[in-house]
């Protein structure tokens, strides 16, 4: 679904991201950890389109792939690329179902909210939506909630409501950024639990994370970034033991 070839990226002459290499495969989960100032949010900001790479290809389709690199931010978000983001930027005195709204009126995906568009009546669509986004509710188990406001909401549904709003256009690809940051484990493993079902239900998923065990809980692949380099991209248990990232978390 995304392949970058030698994505790099510096900042006054020092290198952020140096030849950045990986793919993430269609209906999985791949997760992108590194110990901090690695470059993990340059690289997501560059696949998302806040900023553009200096150099190197980001390879983006299911059949047919396209370079996105360098595209404006809502340009790749209408190809089908969604992201969360760690700190919420869900609106607080809107309520829930608006917000999943949000979602789907903001980020026009290729398939499902394209075919929405082209219903001829404005009312059968606005149904269709409400219809659509409740269903996605009642998926985080948030259903009985459609009307509060999110200023009423505990944190962890808070992040669910991200999520669910991310997910609602069924995009091709959705990053997650530290979803379980600043969550207890029992909510955790509820996160743990929706992102798993997610996957089953087709979804294509690049998670940025510091919780190693969610980490090696619910991901595919794993890409470990240090300095800008990606020092390895394998299984989570060849990751857990491979000495080149033990050495970049145990520092140097
Ligand atoms: P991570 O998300 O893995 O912690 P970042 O992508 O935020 O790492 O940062 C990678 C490197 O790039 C760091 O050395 C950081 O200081 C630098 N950096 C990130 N964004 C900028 C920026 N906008 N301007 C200058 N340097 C930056
Ligand atoms: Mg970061």
């Amino acid at each position: 679904m995304l392949s970058l070839n030698k994505v790099s990226k510096r900042f006054g002459g020092l290198p952020a991201l140096d030849k950045v290499s990986f793919s993430v495969k269609k209906g999985t989960i791949t997760a992108l950890i590194g110990p901090n100032g690695a470059g993990k949010s340059t690289l997501i900001n560059c696949i998302t389109g806040v900023i553009p790479p200096d150099d190197g290809e980001i390879l983006f389709g299911d059949r047919q792939k396209k370079n996105i690199a360098g595209l404006e931010p809502h340009v790749i978000a209408r190809q089908g690329i969604a992201r969360t983001f760690q700190n919420l930027r869900i609106l607080p005195t809107m309520s829930v179902l608006d917000n999943i709204l949000c979602g789907l009126t903001v980020q026009a995906s290729s398939s499902f909210t394209g075919a929405m568009l082209r219903l001829p009546s404005l009312r059968s669509r606005e149904r269709l939506f409400r219809l659509r986004a409740l269903e996605m509710l009642d998926r985080f188990g948030l259903s009985g909630r459609a009307d509060w406001p999110i200023s009423v909401l505990p944190y962890g549904d808070r992040k669910k409501v991200e999520m669910a709003r991310a997910f609602v256009s069924e995009p091709d690809l959705v990053l997650l950024d530290e979803p379980v940051a600043g969550l207890n484990q029992e909510e955790t493993g509820r996160i743990a639990v929706l992102l798993k079902q997610m996957r089953q239900a087709g979804f294509t998923m690049l998670l940025v994370e510091h919780d190693m065990e969610l980490v090696m809980r619910i991901s595919d692949h794993v890409v470990v970034l240090d300095s800008g380099r990606c020092i390895a991209r394998s299984t989570p248990q060849e990751v857990r033991t491979n000495p080149l990232v033990l050495e970049a978390y145990l520092g140097t």
